[in-house]
């Protein structure tokens, strides 16, 4: 009946600065450890970098929209990880 601990939050808000390359290594081992077992995360992560390459992709003469992550968290019921805006 108990549900597993879980870090999900705390890894997730991790992940901009994963697929941006800047996290510290060890918490990329850390976020890679929990997404083996972690069929959330791993579709999480899995959505936001296909998205992002598909900005990169896509190039700068196309207008992207801003609120493309927060509308992604916001689908995945994430809406607590979308940082505030300054
Ligand atoms: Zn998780």
């Amino acid at each position: 009946m108990s549900e597993k601990p879980c870090n999900c939050p705390d890894l997730l808000s991790n992940i901009s600065d994963y697929l941006d390359g800047t996290l510290p290594a060890d918490l990329c081992a850390e976020l890679e450890a929990h997404m083996r077992g972690c069929e959330n995360c791993r579709v999480v992560v899995d959505t936001t970098s296909k998205t992002i390459y598909l900005y990169h992709t896509a190039g700068r003469e196309v207008d992207v929209p801003q609120d493309a992550r927060e509308r992604l968290f916001s689908a995945l019921k994430l809406d607590d990880l979308i940082p505030p805006k300054k």
